[in-house]
């Protein structure tokens, strides 16, 4: 695995990958792996000659009260875990070398982005897809894969994707979680214990209203209800939202249609998790 950390060189030896024919598979992430990211390198060694994966902790996606200073890393180990995976580049560029200069040009994603975590994260999607559309612009590959767990992300990319034409394929790949059901997340490490055991709930409530729906509950404040109950329970978990939505533009649904996006953010302690089911063929 080659690890390079300047967008010359990262081009170069791109280039000469392409020049021989061969096909580009990215994995844009932060770092801090688990199996959720290696997941998406899996899936992009599956389909692709060269599998691609950036770590970058994009400043302009977070607000001034988040957590950028300290999000979680550890650059040796993603090293040796992307390496295990069989990444063959690892793209590790500085916030300089991503910003340099004054920038004045950004990428925004209407609509979709003013919803569920755009509410709450002003700025944070417009710093996204900034940060992704140069991403895609350096690497310039083929298919991308990003996660579900972070659904609203998925579906702004894809539209930025469509209405910009960009000329590739964005692949999602299911929620990877840890046994007990919790989504696996790089801020799960701010859990304490109990924190940890409170967060089930997430991932409870939302197999709760899987139930409900699958025994014909269409309304969708009865499930929001039952699942608001479930979460009160348990006092360190804060909900910051909860949504039952379409699976394009996330827009509120009072009664379940065919496809149905339940998701929901809440802090727990220090960390702010975010969970999600996609619920089809209702
Ligand atoms: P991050 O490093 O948190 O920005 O995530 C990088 C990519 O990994 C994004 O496309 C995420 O959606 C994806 N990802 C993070 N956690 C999971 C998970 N538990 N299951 C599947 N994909 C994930």
């Amino acid at each position: 695995m080659k690890i390079i950390t300047t967008i010359k060189e990262i081009r170069a030896a791109l280039n000469q990958e392409k020049k021989s024919g061969k096909t580009i598979g990215f994995v844009p992430t932060m770092g801090y792996f688990h199996e959720g990211h290696l997941s998406l390198m899996r899936k992009a060694k599956e389909n692709c000659d060269v599998v691609v994966t950036s770590i970058f902790v994009n400043p302009i996606q977070f607000g001034p009260s988040e957590d950028f200073e300290t999000y979680p890393r550890n650059l040796k180990n993603d090293s040796k875990m992307a390496e295990e995976v069989g990444v063959d580049y690892l793209f590790l560029p500085s916030v300089e070398e991503m910003y340099s200069g004054e920038c004045l040009a950004y990428v925004d994603v209407e609509k979709i982005t003013k919803v569920l975590c755009g509410a709450n994260r002003p700025g944070h999607f417009r710093g996204v897809a900034t940060i992704v559309s140069k991403l895609f612009n350096i690497i310039q590959p083929d298919f991308v894969y990003f996660g579900e767990k972070d659904y609203q992300q998925l579906v702004a990319i894809k539209k930025m994707v469509d209405d910009l034409n960009f000329d590739i394929q964005v692949v999602g790949v299911p929620i990877v979680r840890e046994k007990d059901g919790l989504a696996m997340s790089s801020r799960n490490k701010f859990l304490g214990l109990r924190e940890r055991e409170a967060a089930l709930v997430l991932n409870k409530s939302l197999n709760l209203a899987s139930e409900m729906v699958k025994n014909g509950e269409k309304d969708s404040i009865v499930i929001k209800k039952a699942m608001k109950r479930l979460i009160k329970k348990e006092p360190l978990v804060n909900l910051e939202y909860l949504s039952i939505c379409d699976n394009i533009y996330l827009q509120e649904l009072s009664k379940i249609e065919e496809n149905v996006l339940i998701a929901l953010a809440a802090r727990v302690g220090k960390a702010r998790l975010i969970d999600n089911v996609l619920i089809e063929g209702n």
